[in-house]
């Protein structure tokens, strides 16, 4: 429930403890004993180990800590772990582009993401109030400087990175509602795990111009050589199921704008990031495996972040 955390405060030593201590000292000595490692916040944790989630395609989730109850033993208000403090964080960056709705829930708005990315333009109110919800036209753009722009692609960033650290998206989705101009959007159809890169795939095919969100573990990087003149980061593919005859083989592939190369400078391979951007699909058979390629190319600070290291 909640954001996954990577330590906890242990009462017993009086000390933070890491995922990997936690481990090691086992279920029964934590239980009761771990607390939100956040200061000035007690919340009481529990610790998750390693397991496995999916079913068409397993994918292993990272041991972390976890909140008891949101609602007997919650984060504090400024808590960093705090979700619905999250979400209000991101909202005041840039309030056209993730709008808060009376009922207290927010719209992240994708067509606007959408132009940010594609023209490097926000929307003329980006400083001011937002526009009727209902309305659902295109909106005009101008060119704003450098500052909205940053607060358009940071505001998507901490989404993009929310995304990936909740426990279950479902946390997200009835604080965060997704639209591309008159369209709600499914969470499902805008977050991809490995578990969904061969749905990505296809969504992708049919609908590249909206934006979308991929999260995963860097499988390899590679930097540029005679042919390419940039970088790209390939994520691990999810794993294979043995019993089908499955050779449909989704690889994601991040390319680097050559000024941006330097995002990739302080990544690697084994560490889980989560991209946001308009994705492009492409297949390749080979014998009898065909690698359905899935391409985000990074030309934006904020398009990348990193999940965990
Ligand atoms: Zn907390």
């Amino acid at each position: 429930m909640g954001i996954k955390m990577p330590e906890a405060y242990f009462a017993t030593t009086r000390q933070i403890i890491t995922v990997k201590q936690a481990q090691r000292m086992g279920l029964k000595t934590l239980s009761g004993r771990i607390s939100c490692a956040e200061k000035d916040c007690s919340a009481r944790l529990r610790f998750v180990d390693t397991y496995v989630k999916g079913e068409e395609r397993e994918t292993p989730v990272a041991a972390h800590f976890s909140l008891i109850s949101s609602i007997t033993s919650p984060h504090s208000e400024d808590c960093r772990y705090n979700l619905d403090a999250q979400v209000r964080i991101a909202a005041r960056e840039a309030p056209n582009l993730l709008y808060s709705l009376r009922n207290g829930t927010h719209e992240f708005r994708l067509h606007v993401l959408s132009d940010v990315l594609q023209n490097k333009m926000v929307p003329n109110d980006a400083s001011g109030s937002a526009p009727n919800a209902n309305d659902s036209r295109p909106t005009s753009v101008e060119y704003q400087t450098q500052g909205s722009l940053s607060a358009y692609l940071s505001t998507a960033n901490r989404i993009a990175v929310l995304a990936a650290r909740v426990e279950d998206n479902e946390d997200l989705a009835r604080r965060i509602k997704l639209r591309f101009r008159d369209e709600a959007i499914p969470w499902t159809d805008f977050y991809f795990d490995e578990e969904n890169f061969l749905r990505c795939f296809r969504y992708v095919r049919q609908r590249s111009y909206q934006p979308i969100c991929v999260t995963g573990e860097i499988k390899a990087i590679e930097e540029p050589n005679g042919t390419r003149k940039f970088k790209t980061i390939r994520l691990k593919p999810p794993r294979r199921d043995n019993t089908s005859d499955l050779l449909d083989i989704p690889i994601v592939h991040l390319n680097f704008d050559p000024e941006l190369m330097y995002l990739a400078s302080n990544l690697s391979v084994g560490d889980r990031v989560v991209v946001y951007g308009h994705a492009l699909a492409s297949a390749k058979t080979k014998g009898k495996i065909t690698f359905q390629n899935i391409t985000v190319w990074i030309r934006a600070r904020g398009q990348i972040g990193v999940v965990s290291r």
